[in-house]
């Protein structure tokens, strides 16, 4: 055993001493260094405890697990920053909706949310003439940050609808992975009216409608269409408050929940005012949307295929409330570590196909109008003398 060690230190000593200190505690490298360049042997080093093993950032360690927490449901922790026991996954045919993206597995929530999601997709098609309900991302198994896309969807309380009708069939594993959702935008700032119809208004109404329903978010185009269409589709505008404008969602919109009443460690968010958002508010989200789509105008095109950088700081566990450690090893569950490689699960659910278009860009005569002061179909919706 001796000798095989010593022969095993004299080939790592060969290859470099950096190689020896990787493989090896400090204590038993010192001395090897020690012993090939003749030195007189050191004082046996105190042993120091190794250092705790690293964690993978959280979205790695959540992004990997399958399976849900087999403890009783909870949302815990912030909308960006939680995760979710007991969580339970929508089916992936309903009655009236349909799953997308099966190989993100991220059809997963509370009860609350299964229970929601029935209930809107079952009144959209019976009271707003909707075939069915097209589903996005909703959480993964336990929550928790993702690997890819979002920063919010992370304890089972976020949902998001496509804005495009459900097909009349059933569609198969691959149509679920590559069909595209249609953009509901003619351009960065408008919304076009073949696609975003009062089909679409009376769909995001109603999901809004319910007490339950803490915000829903929509590109900021869509919200303008909406304080402008609000009156086609009955006298209450109060919904109008929960609708909030937000970057990324023209095709698809999503839907945040409260917290259930009583479930402890969940956190909600500020709620609405009574402002319908339809003044100032959307005034400042369209100075943002067009600096930004000046902005884009401006950088070369991005290739087709190429991903986002990775954003700079991670979440780690240690960020997370307490209670997501147990979360994430309940039922034996045992979590990724370091030098583990992400299971395939995780890999595919990363390269799944994004579920929309990209955002239009402006061409150069609208980059040109705008940088020259005037507007593109941006005049802003009147506002609401009641609000
Ligand atoms: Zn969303």
């Amino acid at each position: 055993m001796r000798r095989l060690i010593l022969s095993l230190v004299a080939l790592l000593v060969c290859s470099g001493v950096a190689t020896a200190q990787m493989k090896f505690p400090q204590g038993a490298t010192k001395s090897v260094a020690a012993k090939t360049v003749d030195k007189p042997a050191p004082k046996p080093a105190k042993k120091k405890a190794p250092p705790p093993p690293k964690n993978p950032p959280a979205r790695e360690l959540f992004g990997s697990v399958t399976e849900p927490a087999p403890l009783p449901a909870r949302a815990i922790g912030s909308y960006s920053k939680g995760c979710l026991a007991g969580g339970v996954s929508l089916p992936i045919n309903g009655p009236d909706w349909q799953v997308m993206r099966l190989s993100r597995n991220r059809n997963w929530g509370s009860p609350q949310l299964i229970d929601y999601l029935e209930r809107l997709s079952s009144d959209a098609r019976a009271l707003d003439g909707w075939s069915g309900l097209l589903v996005g991302d909703m959480s993964q198994p336990r929550g928790g940050p993702m690997l890819t896309g979002h920063t919010s969807h992370q304890v089972g309380l976020d949902a998001d609808i496509w804005l495009t009708p459900m097909p009349d069939h059933i569609l198969t594993r691959e149509e679920r992975e590559d069909k595209s959702a249609v953009s509901m935008l003619k351009d960065p700032f408008t919304v076009d009216p073949e696609k975003f119809t009062l089909m679409q208004v009376k769909l995001i109404k109603r999901a809004a409608s319910y007490p339950q329903v803490a915000r829903i978010f929509v590109h900021p185009a869509i919200k303008k269409a909406l304080c402008q269409q609000a009156d086609s589709v009955g006298k209450d505008r109060s919904w109008l408050a929960k609708v909030r404008p937000w970057w990324n969602h023209y095709y698809h919109f999503h839907i945040r929940l409260t917290c259930p009443p009583g479930m402890d460690g969940c956190e909600n968010q500020k709620p609405v005012t009574g402002d319908d958002g339809c003044g100032k508010e959307l005034d400042n989200w369209y100075a943002m949307i067009k600096k930004s789509a000046i902005w884009q105008a401006q950088q070369p095109p991005i290739k087709p295929g190429t991903k986002p950088p990775p954003k700079k700081k991670q979440i780690r566990l240690r960020d997370l409330p307490r209670d997501c450690r147990t979360v994430l090893t309940a039922g034996g569950n045992e979590p990724l570590t370091k030098d583990e490689e992400l299971p395939p699960e995780a890999v595919a659910a990363m390269e799944a196909k994004e579920a929309g278009p990209p955002l239009p860009r402006l061409t150069e005569a609208q980059l040109e109008t705008l940088l020259n002061g005037g507007k593109l179909g941006m005049p802003l919706p009147d506002r609401n003398p009641k609000r």
